[in-house]
């Protein structure tokens, strides 16, 4: 189920929507196609969600759309704030399942993080979402509704004056919270087009970036229908340790892989794909990895992003030592390769990457969540939560 008022699911949901399924909509109720671009424009860049407000609409069509459509988006479980500025929403999407949505502002620039899917079904030997195994794909809108949402709410906290000089505009989006974005192919791609409409969120292909663990056929499929910058997540230089640690290398195997990058590069709005690496201690970091990783990916304009590994509950891994990883990096960078170490933002409120979620897990405290999210919408308690 999504949103919180249960007798509007089975209205059509218009965040679901890009302009192209919007325009064939408003031609189906009979009104003229420039209607989508006028509603998108509400919608996706004032943030309304009552159409009674739309008041350049006439006021049939804002009646027609009030019976039979809405503007919903997953209830709000919690909502954390880190010390430093990072913030996560938990959004409920029904059914014991809960997925969250991380924005991080910087000098120049907001990245929000958004999920595809609850769960994910890759299992990754070192991913907390992984470990929960798979629930269900998000549909677009509840997608589109973690962008939709944070835009709203990141306002609201301009306007009350917070923000420390750190942006609190969305300027780029990262599809690297939970789930395999492509392995939800078709709600991934309907988020993209509004992500890069101009009467939507307006974000240039650069500024939107897709992460995969490697389901390369839709590589493939994206390089066609909406190349944005793309980022792999590569974590082992050869298929032995990969086909480990990510089990779908078993079936996309490294070379199989990397065939699919350059094919990509082809039509990509960058000139390179960014490879993410897990650090892991006396996994996948000693310097032999890392010679082994310049073949591996010799011929593929990249750049490469180590990712400390973030630890979780029984994961039985450690995080490399600084001093590894500060060696590591740089033998990539003396053969020529630009290498950044993630630094982790977040992580006391398990905002980092791999930490998503990591209370969805733990199902008593979920369910005390929703406790106080029943008594919060009695007007009982208050639902948002800061941590610092
Ligand atoms: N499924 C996609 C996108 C979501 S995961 C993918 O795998 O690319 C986003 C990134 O977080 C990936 O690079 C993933 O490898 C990394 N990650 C997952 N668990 C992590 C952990 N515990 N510590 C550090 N990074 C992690
Ligand atoms: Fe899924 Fe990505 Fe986690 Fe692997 S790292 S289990 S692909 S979310």
């Amino acid at each position: 189920m999504n949103a919180s008022k249960g007798n509007e699911t089975t209205k059509l949901r218009v965040l679901g929507l890009d302009r192209q399924a919007l325009e064939q909509q408003c031609v189906d109720w009979g009104q003229k196609p420039f209607r989508a671009r006028q509603l998108l424009r509400w919608i996706h860049q004032r943030g309304v969600d009552d159409f009674a407000a739309m008041t350049d609409l006439a006021h049939d069509l804002r009646r027609l759309l009030d019976a039979r459509a809405c503007i919903e988006a997953p209830a709000v479980l919690a909502d954390h704030e880190s010390a430093d500025g990072t913030r996560k929403w938990l959004l409920d999407v029904g059914a014991g399942n809960a997925v969250e949505a991380v924005f991080i502002p910087e000098t120049d620039r907001g990245t929000l993080c958004v999920s595809t899917q609850a769960g994910c079904a890759v299992n990754c030997v070192f991913c907390s979402t992984g470990k929960q195994g798979f629930a269900r794909n998000l549909r677009a809108d509840e997608i589109v509704a973690q962008v939709w949402h944070a835009k709203r709410s990141l306002g609201h906290a301009t306007d009350s004056g917070q923000g420390c000089g750190e942006s609190r505009v969305i300027t780029n989006v990262v599809f690297m919270g939970m789930g395999e974005p492509l392995q939800n192919y078709a709600a991934t791609l309907t988020a993209l087009r509004l992500l890069l409409d101009d009467h939507a969120y307006g974000l240039s292909r650069r500024r939107v970036t897709v992460s995969t663990s490697g389901v390369v056929p839709m590589i493939d499929r994206l390089r066609e229908d909406c190349p944005v910058a793309l980022a792999v997540s590569l974590h082992a230089p050869d298929d032995a340790l990969r086909d480990r640690l990510v089990p779908l290398n078993r079936k996309y195997p490294l070379a199989e892989l990397m065939s699919a990058c350059r094919r990509y590069l082809e039509r990509a709005p960058r000139d390179f794909v960014t490879f993410e690496y897990v650090m892991l201690d006396g996994v996948n970091d000693s310097d032999a990895h890392a010679e082994a990783l310049l073949g591996c990916v010799r011929g593929v304009p990249c750049k490469f992003n180590l990712i400390p590994f973030n630890p979780f509950p029984n994961s039985g891994l450690r995080r490399s030592p600084d001093e590894r990883i500060r060696a590591f990096a740089q033998r990539l960078v003396d053969a020529g390769i630009v290498t950044t170490v993630r630094r982790t933002r977040g992580d006391d409120i398990d905002a980092a990457c791999g930490q998503l979620a990591g209370e969805v897990q733990d199902r008593t405290r979920l369910r005390e969540r929703e406790k106080r999210l029943r008594l919060a919408q009695e007007g009982r308690v208050r639902v948002v939560e800061r941590t610092h």
